[in-house]
């Protein structure tokens, strides 16, 4: 049982490293996906270790927000991101 669990985290373990990572979700699937192919598993190991860290979202008064995915700075009070489209 210790053991399955061990291969388990294994497995994952790109997407584990990439879950703070900008690409943390294609890391994931592609984790899911192609790991078991052993290159789709250190393709995803190699991204999750290059991927640039999730930026946290900042909130300039007045002027606008800065989007945590993309940078982009979208309006003061906008709801998602004029560029992406992700949440703000
Ligand atoms: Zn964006």
């Amino acid at each position: 049982m210790g053991t399955l669990l061990l291969l388990t985290l294994l497995y994952f373990l790109p997407a584990i490293v990439g879950h703070n990572k900008r690409d943390a979700v294609g890391i994931f699937v592609l984790n899911l996906l192609l790991g078991w192919t052993v290159i789709g598993w250190v393709i995803a190991m190699g991204w999750a270790c290059s991927s640039a860290p999730r930026m946290p979202a900042i909130v300039v008064a007045g002027h606008g927000c800065y989007c945590p995915r993309c940078g982009t700075v979208s309006m003061y009070g906008a709801r998602y991101c004029s560029a992406c489209g992700r949440p703000v």
